[in-house]
């Protein structure tokens, strides 16, 4: 590999502590046929992204990938840099003069919005900020959700979508020992969410939720999902769809739907309700939310084949005083790093960020930001493989950044300006706080939420 003159080993700065940015390490780590150091930035004093401030509480199993991302962080040549942040603490042309390369893998943070009247009423929020919220990131930890409503809309038909709905159909008891935010389950035990719509714009047979997500909603203790048989009937092009496009998802979703439409009310104290072919028009309410207008829609055949929503003349009314809009996360452009604000993506080509076409050097993307929020968790791995692959072929050919200022380690820069690091060593430390915490409560962990308590649990255990 022909690399820059004066490199004695890869020197590559991650930015992000999620599922791609680990996978990305561990790709590095394994097949650089030249030593890798890799630097991963963190502005939050906790790694793991959305693995901690995305799956749901009640999915502790999802979480336990991070064992994974441990043994990562452990591999000789690796530091993580928590509480730093790229464009305040730390400048993209200091990273560019210390390392090789730089990978930006800080996924989606924000939401897409509707477009409709009313959207910013009271009572009206992007979903990404309650999962957020239940999920104590410092970020979201001091919202609010008004949970004295009785009827609350969902809307979209994604898996945050479904994961809103069960956490707010969840008992106190089913949450009570997952690592939820205190002041979370708190708000939750006081909650007075009886009815929950989920609202999809396209059929059953277009649905992005998974089968064991849709099946959850199903084995919750005190609620029941209602489907109504008219709702689920299916049009032609998406009857034909599920039987002769071999779509596993659609058809185990569909069955499962069936499934609901026909099961007797049960009379448990919440209702989930599942809608499909329906898109919000307008939120009304005086001060706050009151009401939400749809329009019913029927699809209709696009020219890529794909069906898509197209209003009709039938609307209606739905009573609901909180809504969550749950359509999709979004990215969000970073300081001198090249943006695509349309698709909310880093642009790229493979992995290799481009400027007005052209491939920049040294900087590529993994992950949400560089695809936009779609797979699951496990997605990741293949898609910062084939990144992290452009990039040792880019080292390979002599392609990479020029280190101007190699010997004066970032973490010089960073104590000059008093930036109060946090180590993957400080984060062990408050993971087994956490742990111990949740111990005494019987629960998995009690999470901490605001990065100055964290940040003193850490100074207690430095000694
Ligand atoms: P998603 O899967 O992309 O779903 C977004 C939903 O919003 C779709 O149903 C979409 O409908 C709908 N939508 C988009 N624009 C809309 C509009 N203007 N009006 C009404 N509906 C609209 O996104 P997500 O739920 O945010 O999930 C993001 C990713 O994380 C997904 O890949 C998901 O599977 C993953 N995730 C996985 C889990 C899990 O494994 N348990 C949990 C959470 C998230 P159309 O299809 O009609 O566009």
């Amino acid at each position: 590999m022909t690399l820059p003159v004066s490199a004695q080993s890869l020197r590559v700065a991650i930015i992000g502590s999620g599922p791609s940015a680990f996978y990305a390490a561990e790709y590095l780590q394994k097949q650089s046929p030249t030593p890798v150091s890799i630097d991963m930035f963190e502005r939050l004093p906790t790694p793991f992204g959305l693995v901690r401030g995305g799956v749901a509480p009640d999915h502790p199993k999802i979480k336990t990938v991070t064992k994974v991302y441990e043994k990562i962080a452990t591999q000789p040549g690796f530091r993580f840099f928590g509480n730093v942040t790229l464009g305040q603490d730390i400048r993209h042309d200091e990273l560019t003069a210390r390392y090789h390369a730089i990978i930006y893998a800080v996924g989606a943070q924000t939401d897409r919005r509707m477009g409709i009247e009313g959207e910013d009423l009271s009572g009206s929020h992007p979903a990404t900020t309650f999962v957020g919220w239940y999920n104590a990131h410092p970020d979201y930890r001091h919202l609010s959700f008004d949970l004295t409503q009785s009827a609350v809309a969902v809307v979209g038909n994604g898996n945050v979508a479904m994961d809103v709905a069960r956490i707010l159909a969840s008992t106190p008891e089913e949450l009570a020992q997952t690592d939820i935010a205190d002041y979370a389950l708190a708000a939750l035990r006081a909650s007075r969410v009886t009815d929950i719509y989920v609202l999809g714009r396209r059929g059953p047979a277009q649905s992005a939720f998974t089968n064991p997500e849709l099946k959850e909603l199903g084995e919750l203790a005190d609620a029941e999902v209602i489907v109504k048989p008219e709702d689920i009937d299916l049009d032609p092009l998406s009857a034909a769809y599920i039987v002769n496009d071999n779509d596993r998802t659609a058809e185990r979703n569909y069955q499962t739907l069936l499934r609901y439409s026909h099961q007797p009310l049960q009379g448990k104290s919440k209702r989930i309700h599942m809608r499909f072919l329906v898109s919000p028009t307008r939120l009304l309410g005086h001060d706050c939310l009151e009401e939400m207008e749809l329009v019913h829609n029927e699809l209709v055949q696009a020219e890529d084949g794909s069906l898509r929503p197209r209003p009709t003349t039938i609307t209606e009314t739905l009573p609901v005083g909180l809504v969550f809009r749950s359509i999709g996360y979004m990215g969000v452009a970073l300081e001198d790093v090249p943006f695509d604000a349309r698709k909310g993506v880093i642009p790229n080509i493979d992995g290799r960020v481009t400027r007005d076409g052209a491939v920049v050097i040294g900087e590529y993307a993994v992950g949400w930001i560089k695809r936009g929020p779609s797979g699951i968790i496990g997605t990741n791995k293949p898609d910062s493989q084939s990144t992290c692959e452009q990039l040792l072929a880019d080292a390979a050919d002599g392609k990479l950044l020029t280190p101007v200022s190699e010997r004066v380690d970032i973490s010089a820069l960073l104590e000059a300006r008093g930036i109060e690091v946090v180590t993957f060593a400080d984060w062990q430390h408050l993971d087994a706080a956490e742990q111990a915490r949740g111990q005494a409560e019987n629960r998995v962990r009690a999470k901490f939420s605001d990065v100055d308590e964290m940040l003193a649990v850490i100074r207690a255990a430095r000694g």
